[in-house]
């Protein structure tokens, strides 16, 4: 079977010469594959029974507006929902079951969102055909026979109640109005309000008023409101964005805690977090925004390591030609224990902004390094990097030299310029889109900031303003980078792809980047040297001087007496169970971060 899927955002009839209708060699034999339709305002249409997906459509369109995948026709009895006419197709549905956490993995734009909105019941399936309109009995007829089934008959018989937390959170925190006391109040209809508050560490920000949260409480706002919903089915879309560590591994467990014996969905990013709370993995794979397809559930090792991998043993899929490997050795090439030139150095900082005070230990990075910065929310990171770029002028110290040439990317996503995607690219750097370069190829293109040039950067989602935010700043030619939460938003490959990109610059261009993140796997991945921050957020914070990334990494994840261990097969790291006997033996020989 084929999948042919239109951007009819790229497409143009206008400016082209309409060679995908003039070349398709099925027109040319007299019959019809592909032809212009008033259906889509005069843009082309794509008839999928009768294209042979021979591709030539696809290489003729100067816009790339045009995906033609083939499937196997066995996929054809799995459809599940497609939104429009050429539009992208959902193949398969994860089976939720009660009393287990069920994570979703996948990259963006392969239908997770349209799967928890379809099982929350918040969207009717309609199994292909855009212009169904169907009636809950249409769709338990189309699921006879099975395992789902069970599930739906429940949903649209109002037995299930449904908790849905979204995934941009921005939206939630524009429309509410009140403190965060009031509101859960309000809504707790558990009588939980106490735990949840407890679990989720939200005593400080217990009396503040929704509009005024950072990015990280919206967060824990929005999880406890859900939590403290009496429903039988809790979805999660990207819980542990803006979350810190710690904040992360409560939020798990809270979930955890509170969906005990419930129908519990999870789509999230962070690896780490993933495995820590579901039980069971499913992997979403495919196209971005041409279609995804729901694997079998897998355990939730076996499925990220699977994900990792890029292969599906239990259905023989290859759905990536490389893996995802951890230790990036081929890019650890510097060698620092030589005499590599220091690039950027302060002395001791301190800095009182109202209630809060910061001190940092003096410090120094050198040319080509990546010095990641960990620590929780609150607790001065954004300080040191405001500082750093001379947004901030500390009360005592110094960074030298002066005049270094800077590029910030601030942690908190404001889609505040007026023009497109291209101008916003073209105003950092002249040939950023010349195609020739590695930084088209490796960056822009891997990303698909090539497929939304035209947008207006004020209509991107977070994902994709993300995007646009940390290639515009790596395109930037400069002696510091400061990136501060580049990865949320981001899914798993796409931080793979940053990653990758920071290294290479940072060490291309022999600058130093100071690289702000909460997903330990990527300073795990590229980080050179730590900087951990401690202290009391909100009230005091200390930012230690750089040390390695096994003291780093240890000394931090001891502040928090969590333990990680490294997965045999793919050596990633994973939380360890606190009081488990692994737990116990790396805290008994100081080796909390096992390399
Ligand atoms: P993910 O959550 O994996 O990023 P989504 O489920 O949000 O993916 O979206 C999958 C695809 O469906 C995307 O290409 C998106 O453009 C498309 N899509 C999502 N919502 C709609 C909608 N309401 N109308 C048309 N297309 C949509
Ligand atoms: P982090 O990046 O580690 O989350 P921040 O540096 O953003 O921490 O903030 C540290 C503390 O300083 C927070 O309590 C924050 O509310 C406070 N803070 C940050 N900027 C200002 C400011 N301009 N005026 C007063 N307080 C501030
Ligand atoms: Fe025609 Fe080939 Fe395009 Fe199908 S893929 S519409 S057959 S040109």
């Amino acid at each position: 079977m084929r999948v042919a899927v239109i951007n009819y955002d790229f497409c143009k009839p206008d400016k082209c010469n309409l060679e995908c209708i003039r070349f398709c060699p099925i027109n040319r034999s007299g019959s019809k594959a592909i032809e212009l339709s008033e259906i889509v305002k005069g843009k082309p249409v794509i008839y999928e029974e009768t294209c042979i997906g021979c591709g030539i459509c696809v290489k003729k369109c100067p816009y790339e507006a045009i995906s033609i995948v083939n499937l196997p026709d066995k996929l054809s009895g799995e459809i599940i929902h497609r939104y429009k006419i050429n539009g992208f197709e959902l193949f398969g549905l994860p089976i939720l079951k009660q009393g287990y956490i069920i994570g979703i993995l996948g990259k963006n734009g392969t239908g997770k969102s349209t799967i928890l909105r379809i099982l929350s019941g918040e969207l009717i399936p309609n199994f292909g055909d855009p212009n169904a309109k169907l009636s809950y009995d249409d769709v338990l007829n189309k699921f006879k026979g099975k395992e789902i089934y069970d599930y739906f008959y429940k949903l649209y018989n109002k037995n299930l109640k449904v908790v849905h937390k979204i995934q941009y959170i921005e939206y939630a925190g524009r429309m509410l109005k009140g403190n965060v006391n009031e509101l859960l109040n309000k809504i707790d209809e558990r009588g939980k309000i106490d735990e949840v508050r407890e679990l989720l560490s939200m005593q400080n920000m217990w009396n503040k008023s929704v509009q005024t949260l950072s990015g990280g409480e919206l967060q824990k706002f929005l999880v406890a409101a859900a939590l403290l919903r009496e429903a039988d089915v809790y979805v999660f879309d990207e819980p542990s964005s803006y979350l810190d560590v710690r904040e992360r591994l409560n939020m798990a467990k809270g979930i955890r805690e509170l969906t005990k014996d419930k129908y519990v969905a999870v789509v999230d990013h962070d690896l780490i977090v993933l495995d820590y709370l579901t039980d069971l993995v499913s992997i979403i794979y495919g196209e971005s925004s041409v279609y995804g397809r729901v694997s079998k559930l897998y355990s939730a090792r076996t499925g990220i390591n699977n994900f990792l991998n890029g292969y599906l043993p239990a259905e023989n899929v290859k759905f990536r030609q490389d893996e995802i490997k951890f230790m990036l050795k081929e890019l650890t090439d510097l060698d620092f224990s030589k005499n590599v030139k220091i690039r950027i150095k302060w002395s001791e900082i301190k800095k009182n902004l109202s209630d809060f005070s910061l001190d940092i230990e003096e410090g120094d990075a050198r040319e080509g390094e990546v010095i990641g910065i960990v620590g929780p929310n609150g607790i001065g990171k954004t300080t040191f990097m405001r500082i750093l770029v001379n947004e901030i002028t500390p009360d005592y110290g110094y960074v030298m030299p002066e005049g270094l040439r800077m590029s910030y990317k601030p942690q908190k996503l404001i889609p505040e310029y007026d023009g497109t995607v291209q101008q916003y690219l073209e105003n950092v750097s002249k040939d950023i889109l010349s195609t020739s370069s590695w930084f088209f190829e490796e960056v822009i293109r891997k990303l698909n900031l090539h497929r939304i040039l035209e947008s207006e950067v004020k209509d991107l989602s977070g994902g994709e303003l993300q995007k646009l935010y940390v290639a515009g700043a790596l395109a930037k030619e400069a002696d510091i980078y400061v990136l501060d939460e580049p990865s949320s938003y981001l899914d798993v490959e796409e931080r793979y792809i940053v990653a990758k990109a920071i290294k290479r610059i940072t060490r291309e261009r022999k600058a130093v980047t100071f690289l702000v993140d909460h997903d330990l796997a990527i300073h795990d991945y590229i980080s050179d040297r730590i900087m951990v921050f401690t202290g009391i957020p909100g009230r005091e914070g200390h930012g230690k001087s750089p040390t390695s990334l096994r003291k780093g990494m240890n000394e931090f994840l001891k502040e928090m007496q969590i333990t990680f261990r490294r997965d045999a097969d793919t050596g990633r790291p994973r939380v360890n169970k606190l009081g488990s006997y692994l737990d116990r033996l790396q805290k008994e020989r100081n080796e909390y971060y096992s390399l």
